[in-house]
């Protein structure tokens, strides 16, 4: 029987999938997994000793804004991929918002396709946006391939992408259920957000507790709810993005039991950082849904841990420097960058192999019917996946942040996972530190599963 030849064998790895982990060596012929077994006695082009070392599926970063076109300088496609295959992503969904034009009809689509099929090094998808102007052309952007639908249920902070109020939102989500496509939601109360923001703002009190309290979690849980029925009235799947309370995830996962279909996701600044980190450290830690407490933050680290917490993204979403600092809290930029970070910050916590695996790839790419290749380690599927090295004990530098503006939360803070290398369908694109070959990456589309 002649022995197999590979392209590369990755040898002596603890291989975490969504089920299980077991050490194996895992053989890659062009772009996909040809084989995991305990020993494979072929040979290969590249071999790779990795005893000591975990293998994960790639991180499909289900939420980032990485602004192009039209605010590149904000953070850039370029960059941003770079960042999330340094995190030992293979793929990443890009938001509407932020970039301009956003994303609402098929050329705007066409404009951020072009521009990320040039320069992402990792595998992409694209939301379409839902707002008052666009309901006409949700059909063209599913057409074009969006992953779903993004809606704002509270000021976006972006002039360019209005909120939807609740006859738009109905309508949208009647028109996504007929698409067979997802809506996910940014969920606070405008009504409660907007009122208790003006009265701060008239009243001069403009400091990060003052924000923190024109943000409360009733907000969140008020719009929450109502999303979950309209959702359930119009038929439409729905997705809560950056869900940052316990008692959010408990809304959803009660819809859920119900029989509805909808999921949430959170982000690892939730998970991570607090009211006070938010305090501490100024804009660079500004994020709505705001950073909640401790106490909160335990809570939904149990809501994760239960299970109940479908997806963990980044919601990367940078700006110059220059927009996020000033006394006045609120007119900073919101938005935090951690899209390089989050499977480290996840892994450094005591958190369930697997369900790391799950909430950062398999889960994704099932919720948003990306092809069956794509969110696991088997035989057939595309070779996306990273060595991560579980015994690490760093420290987060600015010096290794591939954004385009090196700034983050999360310099200084330590951790215990480090991304050793990336592949993309079979191709190494990051190795200790180090980002590989030419940008490659791939639009990829939502498909029958
Ligand atoms: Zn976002």
């Amino acid at each position: 029987m002649p022995m197999s030849h590979f392209d590369v064998i990755i040898r002596g790895a603890q291989v975490v999938t969504a089920e299980k982990i077991e050490r194996a060596d895992v053989g890659i012929s062009g772009e996909t997994i040809a084989a995991i077994q305990s020993e494979i006695s072929g040979d290969a082009a590249t071999e790779i000793a990795a005893e000591g070392l975990h293998i994960f599926p790639g991180v499909i970063d289900a939420h980032v804004h990485f602004n192009e076109p039209g605010r590149t300088n904000w953070e850039g496609i370029a960059t941003g991929s770079n960042a999330v295959a340094a995190g030992g992503g293979t793929m990443f969904f890009d938001m509407p918002l932020n970039a301009h034009p956003p994303t609402l009809d098929a050329a705007s689509f066409e404009l951020k396709r072009a521009a990320a099929a040039q320069s992402s090094r990792v595998d992409f998808a694209l939301w379409g946006g839902l707002t008052p102007t666009n309901l006409d052309t949700m059909a063209e952007l599913a057409e074009c391939g969006v992953i779903g639908f993004k809606a704002f249920m509270c000021n976006s902070g972006i002039d360019d992408f209005q909120s939807v109020d609740t006859r738009t939102l109905r309508e949208g989500m009647k028109r996504a259920a007929a698409l067979r496509l997802p809506v996910a939601v940014h969920a606070e109360s405008d009504a409660m957000t907007s009122r208790l923001t003006q009265q701060a703002v008239a009243a001069g009190n403009t400091s990060v507790r003052d924000f923190l309290s024109c943000r409360p979690i009733a907000a969140e849980l008020e719009a929450i709810q109502n999303a979950i029925e309209l959702a359930g009235e119009t038929g439409c799947s729905l997705h809560i993005v950056h869900v940052s309370c316990a008692a959010g995830v408990r809304i959803v996962a009660k819809a859920a039991a119900r029989g509805q279909d909808v999921t949430c996701e959170t982000c690892p600044h939730y998970l991570v950082l607090t009211d006070e980190d938010m305090e501490r450290l100024g804009p660079v830690a500004k994020c709505a849904p705001p950073l909640r407490p401790l106490s909160e933050q335990a809570e939904l680290w149990r809501e994760l841990m239960a299970g109940r917490i479908q997806i963990v993204g980044s919601d990367h979403s940078p700006s110059p420097p220059g927009m996020k600092q000033g006394a006045n809290f609120f007119q900073a930029w919101g938005g935090i960058s951690g899209a390089q970070h989050l499977l480290p910050l996840l892994l450094t916590r005591d958190i369930d192999l697997s369900l790391a695996a799950r909430v950062t790839s398999a889960n994704v790419a099932r919720r948003f019917r990306l092809p069956a290749s794509k969110g696991n380690l088997s035989v057939g599927s595309d070779a996306d996946l990273c060595l991560v090295d579980l015994q690490a004990n760093d420290e987060i530098t600015g010096a290794e942040l591939q954004y385009r503006h090196r700034q983050s939360p999360y310099i200084g803070k330590r951790v215990s996972a480090r991304v050793k290398q990336t592949f993309l369908r079979g191709r190494m694109i990051y190795y200790d530190s180090e980002l590989v070959g030419i940008p490659s990456g791939r639009l990829v589309k939502p498909g029958a599963r």
